[in-house]
């Protein structure tokens, strides 16, 4: 299935559901006595949020915000935009925005600075991939699952035009789907 759509398996379910423990246990152990708010970036976030907040001890709440930075297909329009604002404030909270993919680091900067104004307690990132060499803006994520290379990838939540979100594995996109 999807073999024309894939390249291959660039993360596997069991690599993902390893690294999502550990990241739940060291959060846990760095917010011992706290609560948390896990904030998911809505659409790409979802799978890896709804992981992680089961691998935390202590207490926990969740929100969701959705920005878009991406016109369909690969490439990034460079312009952040809010789709869906947070539902309740986040004054004097414990926030961890739960993201899918740090890429050019322009939708977190953006939502950092953001959610940074509302004065949270403090204000921490978790994505689950991060591609270092494609920043346009400095950027580093607080906590993240995997660094990896260049590549456009699919699953575990990240999508090509909203499709491939379902899949189990992070994979990587055929070029020839895309064109690259
Ligand atoms: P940034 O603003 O850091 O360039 O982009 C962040 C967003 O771009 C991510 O939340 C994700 O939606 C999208 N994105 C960046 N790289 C990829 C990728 O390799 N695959 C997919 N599916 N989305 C990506």
């Amino acid at each position: 299935m999807y073999d024309n759509e894939i390249k291959r398996v660039l993360v596997s379910k069991e690599q993902i559901a390893r690294r999502v423990k550990e990241l739940g246990e060291q959060i846990s152990r760095d917010y011992e006595g706290e609560s948390i708010t896990f904030v998911c970036t809505l659409r790409g976030g979802c799978v890896f949020f709804a992981d992680l907040i089961r691998e935390i001890s202590g207490d926990v709440e969740i929100d969701f915000i959705a920005v878009s930075s991406y016109g369909a297909g690969t490439k990034t329009s460079g312009e952040v935009k809010m789709v869906k604002d947070l539902s309740s404030p986040i004054k004097g909270k414990n926030i961890i925005v739960v993201e899918d993919i740090i890429d050019t680091g322009v939708t977190l900067s953006y939502l950092k600075r953001l959610l940074a104004s509302r004065e949270p307690k403090s204000l921490k990132i978790c994505s689950l991939l991060d591609k270092p060499s494609r920043r346009k803006l400095e950027f580093e994520g607080d906590y993240i699952g995997f660094v990896i290379e260049n590549e456009y990838v699919v699953g575990y939540g990240l999508d090509y035009n909203q499709k491939l979100r379902h899949l189990p594995e992070v994979c990587v996109l055929a070029p020839e789907v895309y064109g690259g």
